[in-house]
């Protein structure tokens, strides 16, 4: 039943069509079209294919997280050399356990009891291939037929996608960018009935780039207690906050209700390719092992590719030696760029900044096409992106601040171009921008 009526199979007519080649019976299954096609590296596959190739200027890429490609945003020798003496060791060329090595295991725990207060215990640890593979496992394990789970708007795609594939039903709540991107609490209640799994929370949020504050948190577990939930917290961006709130992690709540944070290396040590990742049950309570959760995580992951060796390997040592230097440098230049894309962004007619960003890599913007006379022409992209998406768009910051310099001037000078008053036109080169810059987030 999960592919619909038919099993996704083509029909023996169609297969033997022309050719006159075998009839093979074989397709892959059609959830697989949509849960792709949602994917962020799929909108990014999209619009790649529409830039200009005789546009000799660079592509500013404003639209993903990863800044790994900066020279200013390289990760920490203390990592790169845990990585090396891992490898040299010989001590991690062999299979791991499926859910981590004890000593990566214990590493994590040791570095994530200093968000919560009491000891995550290396037990709750399960290690992944990177944040994403923890979103699958999960998603994975929560899927039973019937079951629905309750995701953010704006939200990472990523979840639907995987909740697509895994027969979960998805339910948006709106974040609500005049409160900060808070949770919009009466939505949670009003979406939730008996099939209700649980309620997703990024925080420091992607796309929004709001950190949430201790009392909201609360309130959020509190809810999902009250609803009989769990929270699942995706924690990537932990630390990576630069406004008035500190980061507050979930798991500081799992006594009043279950909560599975997510959580990786890839953003606060800049190295998205190393892949490892980590769920983490916060559950004084013993809810997620009563109900048979953990056992699902650990069955899960025992039919689930690991995380390499010797990244598990060198885990303890970048954890633990990674110096505050490193993490102040990431934030301070996040801090600087953000405050760049803010002011800027507030100086375009047609783009607003309901909410200024205070952590992860994004702000989201809100484009009013009122400002704007129909741009369709010379830009597939744009046109896309005004109309076949809602109206806003989620802009990265986490680039060197030349380049991001560079690509908010050509978002203004394309806006100034489309701008429905003729004063605001500029010399005729200057508006022949590209815009791979941005893209419309998913609602
Ligand atoms: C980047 C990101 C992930 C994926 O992280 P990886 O560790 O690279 O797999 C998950 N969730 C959110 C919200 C992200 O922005």
């Amino acid at each position: 039943m999960e592919d619909g009526a038919g099993g996704g199979r083509p029909s023996e007519v169609e297969n033997r069509k022309g050719r006159g080649r075998r009839a093979f019976r074989f397709a892959p299954r059609d959830l697989l079209v949509y849960a792709s096609s949602s994917s962020i590296r799929g909108v990014l596959e999209r619009l790649l294919s529409l830039l200009d190739p005789n546009d000799a200027r660079p592509v500013i890429p404003l639209a993903h997280g990863d800044p790994s490609a900066f020279p200013c945003f390289r990760t920490t020798p203390v990592a790169e050399e845990a990585i090396v003496s891992a490898v040299r060791s010989g001590e991690h060329n062999r299979y791991a356990p499926t859910v981590g090595l004890p000593s990566a295991r214990r590493a994590v725990a040791e570095y994530l009891s200093r968000d919560v207060p009491y000891k995550v215990s290396p037990d709750d640890i399960f290690l992944t291939a990177g944040c994403c593979q923890a979103i699958g496992v999960v998603l994975s394990v929560l899927g039973r037929p019937g079951s629905n789970i309750l995701l953010p708007r704006p939200g990472y795609p990523f979840y639907e996608g995987r909740a697509a594939f895994d027969g979960l039903e998805v339910r948006h709540f709106d974040l609500l960018p005049d409160k900060g991107w808070e949770v919009d609490l009466d939505a949670v209640e009003a979406l939730a009935d008996e099939n209700t799994t649980a309620l997703v929370v990024i925080n420091p949020g992607n796309p929004t780039g709001s950190v949430l504050s201790y009392e909201h948190l609360k309130r959020v577990a509190e809810t999902a207690r009250k609803l009989g939930i769990m929270v699942i917290a995706d924690e990537v961006y932990a630390h990576l906050a630069f406004g008035n709130n500190p980061f507050v992690s979930m798991g500081a709540f799992g006594s009043i209700v279950p909560v599975l944070t997510l959580g990786s290396i890839s953003k606060r040590w800049v190295v998205p390719g190393w892949r490892l990742g980590w769920i983490v049950a916060h559950d004084t309570n013993g809810v997620l092992k009563e109900t048979q959760i953990i056992e699902g995580i650990k069955g899960f992951l025992n039919i689930s590719t690991d995380p390499a060796t010797f990244i598990q390997g060198a885990l303890p040592h970048i954890l633990e030696n990674t110096k505050e230097e490193f993490f102040n440098k990431t934030i301070s230049l996040l801090r600087e760029t953000a405050d760049m894309c803010y002011t800027q962004i507030k100086e375009i007619d047609c783009l607003a900044c309901p909410h200024e960003p205070e952590g992860s890599m994004f702000v989201m913007v809100k484009l009013n096409p009122a400002y704007l006379v129909d741009i369709l022409d010379d830009d597939d992209f744009c046109n896309k992106l005004a109309k076949e998406e809602s109206n806003w768009l989620r802009v990265t910051f986490a680039i060197d601040p030349c380049s991001l310099q560079d690509g908010l001037s050509r978002v203004k000078s394309f806006c100034q171009r489309h701008a429905k008053k003729a004063e605001s036109f500029t010399s005729k080169e200057e508006t022949n921008t590209t815009l791979p810059l941005c893209y419309t987030n998913m609602w």
